[in-house]
């Protein structure tokens, strides 16, 4: 069975039916079962050992939350949840956990609260970066619980959507070896299998033997589809593939890498080259390669 990737998983219902009515929003925030999750500085707020996301009920954030600023994030379990950015003093906070970044929660939480934390602080990332109307300049406002924006000029009034960044990533074999490559600011002797964002006009597939080729010289064959994995640094979402090499001689082309070599399955094993780190997609389609032997 395939293992399940870090972040995804469809752990909360989003009621994207729902959550364009506002009435029935504004409804839900003051009801006593919802929760809140605060974002402060892209963390997340966990407590306990082992952590756990805190969900606060609504009288620990009256004072450092306003209601038209939070983000419906959906149904968990039988609370709806709800996140904001925290810009008062978290002080106001303290007893309720401490605030980790996404990459150590990936490695902690249970896959539920994982799938939500990537979710929150996505969308809390989004908003601080779309201030404005990309047709017109007018400001922009949240809508749909903060699930989209729309452009404040009555005559534009465009709707503006969360962006979602494809990036193609893939395991290329030849025989019972792997292509992995290292760029200069990575830890000592860490290697990882090829990646590159998803250009305009480009299927998923064309992607992938355009970005192998462009970083290692290496022309591949089928490409199959892995899995994917919701990567919000700060936006994208990492497409898993597999391929077959149909050369195998690496010229460095593009300088994205400084090294990439073919590793056997025995040297994946071994110390030397440390594998991609625990909760990405590259590590799981590297251990699926290995799972194969
Ligand atoms: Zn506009």
């Amino acid at each position: 069975m395939k293992k399940h990737n870090v972040f995804a998983g469809a752990f909360i219902d989003r009621l994207g039916h729902k959550r364009q009515d506002r009435s029935w929003l504004n409804n839900l925030i003051k009801s006593p079962d919802a929760r809140f999750t605060p974002v402060w500085n892209h963390k997340c707020l966990v407590d306990g050992d082992p952590p756990h996301i805190t969900l606060l009920k609504r009288s620990a954030v009256n004072s450092v939350m306003y209601d038209n600023e939070s983000i419906f994030l959906g149904m968990f379990g039988k609370y709806p949840v709800f996140t904001f950015s925290l810009i008062a003093d978290k002080a106001k906070l303290s007893g309720q956990g401490k605030f980790h970044e996404l990459r150590y929660l990936g490695g902690v939480l249970p896959a539920d609260e994982a799938n939500l934390v990537a979710h929150a602080i996505a969308l809390i990332k989004w908003h601080q970066l779309q201030k404005f109307c990309s047709l017109c300049g007018s400001v922009t406002q949240p809508d749909s619980g903060g699930n989209t924006q729309y452009c404040t000029s009555s005559k534009c009034g465009k709707i503006i959507f969360p962006s979602v960044d494809p990036a193609i990533i893939v395991l290329v074999s030849h025989g019972n070896k792997a292509l992995l490559g290292r760029q200069a600011n990575w830890p000592q002797d860490q290697y990882s299998t090829v990646a590159g964002f998803v250009e305009p006009g480009e299927s998923l597939e064309d992607a992938v033997k355009r970005e192998v080729f462009e970083e290692t010289n290496i022309e591949v064959g089928k490409v199959r589809y892995h899995s994917s994995q919701p990567w919000p640094f700060p936006s994208s979402l990492m497409l898993g593939f597999t391929a077959e090499a149909l050369s195998s001689e690496i010229i460095l082309k593009d300088g994205e890498l400084e090294d990439a070599r073919w590793f056997s399955r025995e040297q994946c094993r071994s110390p030397f080259p440390k594998l991609p780190f625990r909760i990405s997609i590259a590590r799981q389609l590297v251990n699926s390669w290995l799972d194969q032997e």
